[in-house]
Formats: C-alpha cells, sequence, structure tokens
C-alpha cells in the first residue's frame, strides 16, 4: 500500500466525506474508467460537453461542467454571474470595475464556503437577521427583504440548500426573477436522497452547485455547476485554457452561447481551478451510478455496514441505528455519552487508536458522537466496534444506561 510506503498513517474515516479527512472511497468501476481516461487525450471542450449532456440527463439543466470541486463551482458560478458573456470582463476579474459584483446573502446562510464568491471578486451584501437561529426570535429573511436589495450592482442571490434554510427556495426565485436576477444554490451536501439533483433546477435555481467528492462517489477533487446554458458556458470560458487561434474554437453546441463572444478571454480566474480529464470522467461515472443505485439498496447497503460495527461493539444500548436528521436515506450510528467531557474523551481516545478513528463530532457539546458509513470500508467495521467497546468498557461506569 503506497500510504504505508509514504509512511502516511491510515485512519478509519467514520465522520464522514470531510476534505480534511481526505473524503471518502470511490468504487472499482470509477477508478477504471479514470485509468482508461489517463491513457488517451482528448480536446478538454469536447470532454465537457459531453459531462454537460450527462449533467443534464441526471439534473434537468439546460447545461452542467464538471468542476475541481463544490466551491470552484460556487467560484466559476459568481464569475459567470458577473462577467456573463463578456470577455473583456472575464479578463478583469477579480477586478469587477463596470460589471455587477453584489451576492445577496441571507444572513442565517453565511457559511465558511461562501468565500468562493469574495475569491472571483464579488461581495456579500447580507440581508435578514437569524434570531432565528440566534435564538432571542422567530424571524429570518423574508423574500420582501431579498427584493428590497437588489439594485443594479446586483449580480445574483447567493443561497445556501440546507434542510434549515429560509426562505424557502421557490419564494426567493420568486423575487429574484422579477428583477431578473440569477439565483446561484450552493446544494454541495444535499446527496442523498437522489432527488435532490433535480430538485433545485425544478424550483427554479439558475446555477446549482453540488461536490462529486461526498456521497455522489466521484474524484475527492470534483464537482458540478449545472444550471442555465449561459451562465454555465461563461463559467466554462472562465476555467478553460483557450491559448489558441481565436478562429479555431468552435463552440460545442451544449455550450453554445459561447459563439456570441467578441472574442476569447485570456485565462480566466477559474484557470486556478483545473480540472483533470481522469477527475471529469471519474465524475461522470460516479454520476450515472448513483443515479442508477436503488436508493433502498443504497440505504440497505449503508446500514449491513454499520449493522456490523454494532455487532463487533456488542450491542450498547447508548449506540443505537438511527436515521440521520438531515439526509433522508442515511443511517448513522449514534453512540450517547454522559456528558460533552466524556464524549470528548471518547473521541480523543478514538483518535489516539492505531489506525486512528475519526467520528462525527458535531454534537459533542451534547455528549453525542456519531458513526457515518459513508467514508470506510465493510473491512473497517470490525475493527471500528472492538474500538468502541474498548473505549466503552474504559469510560465504564461514566456511560448513561
Ligand atoms: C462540502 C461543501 C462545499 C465544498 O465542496 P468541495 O467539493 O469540497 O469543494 C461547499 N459548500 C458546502 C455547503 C459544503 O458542504
Amino acid at each position: 500500500m503506497i500510504y504505508d510506503e509514504l509512511g502516511v498513517p491510515r485512519i478509519i474515516n467514520a465522520y464522514g466525506t470531510n476534505t480534511r479527512l481526505s473524503g471518502g472511497l470511490m468504487a472499482p468501476e470509477v477508478l477504471a474508467a479514470m485509468t482508461q481516461a489517463a491513457r488517451a487525450t482528448i480536446e478538454m471542450h469536447h470532454l465537457q460537453a459531453a459531462a454537460s449532456r450527462e449533467i443534464s440527463k441526471a439534473t434537468g439543466a439546460e447545461a452542467g461542467i464538471v468542476t475541481s470541486g463544490a466551491s470552484a463551482a460556487v467560484l466559476l458560478g459568481a464569475a459567470a454571474c458577473m462577467a456573463r458573456l463578456d470577455p473583456g470582463a472575464m479578463n478583469r476579474l477579480p477586478d469587477t470595475r463596470g460589471m455587477p459584483d453584489e451576492f445577496i446573502t441571507i444572513r442565517s446562510q453565511r457559511n465558511m464556503y461562501d468565500r468562493a464568491l469574495r475569491v472571483a471578486g464579488g461581495r456579500i451584501i447580507e440581508i435578514g437577521i437569524p434570531d432565528r437561529v440566534s435564538g432571542p426570535g422567530v424571524r429570518d429573511a423574508a423574500p420582501w427583504e431579498i427584493a428590497d436589495a437588489i439594485t443594479d450592482r446586483t449580480a445574483a442571490v447567493y443561497y445556501l440548500a440546507g434542510a434549515q434554510s429560509e426562505p424557502p427556495l421557490p419564494d426567493v426565485v420568486r423575487v429574484a426573477r422579477e428583477r431578473h436576477i440569477p439565483v446561484l444554490v450552493d446544494a454541495a451536501a444535499q446527496l442523498p436522497p437522489t432527488e435532490n439533483l433535480k430538485r433545485f433546477i425544478a424550483e427554479g435555481a439558475d446555477l446549482v452547485c453540488y461536490s462529486g467528492g461526498k456521497a455522489l462517489g466521484g474524484p475527492q477533487s470534483s464537482g458540478i455547476l449545472a444550471g442555465r446554458r449561459d451562465l454555465v458556458s461563461s463559467a466554462l470560458a472562465q476555467m478553460l485554457d483557450l491559448d489558441m487561434p481565436e478562429a479555431e474554437f468552435i463552440a460545442p453546441a451544449e455550450f453554445a452561447p459561447l459563439a456570441q463572444m467578441r472574442g476569447l478571454p485570456y485565462h480566466g480566474i477559474g484557470r486556478s481551478c483545473k480540472i483533470g480529464k481522469e477527475e471529469i470522467i471519474g465524475l461522470i461515472v460516479a454520476l450515472r451510478r448513483f443515479v442508477a443505485d436503488d436508493p433502498m439498496q443504497r440505504s440497505a447497503h449503508w446500514q449491513a455496514r454499520l449493522e456490523a460495527v454494532l455487532l463487533a461493539a456488542g450491542h450498547p444500548p447508548n449506540l443505537r441505528l438511527v436515521p440521520d436528521g438531515a439526509k433522508p436515506g442515511l443511517p448513522i450510528l449514534e453512540w450517547r455519552l454522559l456528558d460533552a467531557a466524556t464524549a470528548q474523551a471518547a473521541d480523543a481516545r478514538l483518535r489516539a487508536h492505531r489506525p486512528a478513528i475519526h467520528l462525527d463530532s458535531g454534537r459533542i457539546g451534547q455528549g453525542l458522537l456519531a458513526i457515518n458509513p459513508i467514508a470506510f470500508d465493510d473491512s473497517d467495521a470490525a475493527t471500528l466496534g472492538a474500538a468502541i467497546r474498548a473505549v466503552s468498557v474504559h469510560l465504564g461506569s461514566r456511560e448513561p444506561l
């Protein structure tokens, strides 16, 4: 194993597809397609045209491209909303002189990934008071407040899709459409369920971003930008290497709006989000598999993996199989410890295990740890369960029963 040879410690990742834990595992079929892709060369815009056809089929969007992650998709989507099909504007980004550069953002949806808007040159205009989130009140942003914030500097409304997101996307789309402002949706982590591939486009989003390295099962550094053909084409123009005689570039039908541009831009703001042919192929094959998978079977497989952990752990009463609150079809194991300090001690012991074990510590403050089945292998279940059992025994009477 190459990691052993390089002296890189392997871990059991029961946290989820987190970037710092190197995401998840790829299916052999995805890897085999990537190996084939690496053994031949093509023109990148032809490959992105094929990706567009696949993404359209899966999402219902007019067009799509494969990006180097959901964050790159947000950056490229933002660049598209600002520069549109103007190669001069593309060349100026992240300097936004002469173009709309404001992204209306609901304050309760601010998140660490919205920096991608600013990397492209955008400015975040916050609206609403999230006292629903902070506790003292019941309100969040209202659709009229979005309408109120729209000016001729507005590039787009940015929307973070999530189980808790307010107001509902269709209401946001309605006010944005009235003013011809695009809505850019970050749905990076909204899969499963499979229906969410179509949902946001159906609800009227102009652009939607997904991560390829999360539950989709693609390469860790892949993602999808899907949506309106003119905007997706603009995003592609800002990522492609177009250093060629202008007359030689023939826009594929999937990106027909590029033929209207008065010239080709230089290497754009998205050049730093380069995606390789191998990742594009890997994403396409992973997307096909995800769409074709029976969701019941996918859930059953995850559940069987968790049951193997439970068995090896000796079925302690405080380790329970439950549905993940936010993701339909994803079972998790919830490990309820006495209090936050006990959960922290358990977490630290598992990280000190060899191989190190990482559990989902998102609710550690409530004394809860979770085992997410997405990013570890069936063959790790016994080790994981035995380690949990050993930690339980060690913590002994400090556990609730
Ligand atoms: C994970 C995530 C991203 C980043 O996705 P990558 O594919 O790792 O770039 C962006 N936005 C949200 C909301 C996420 O959860």
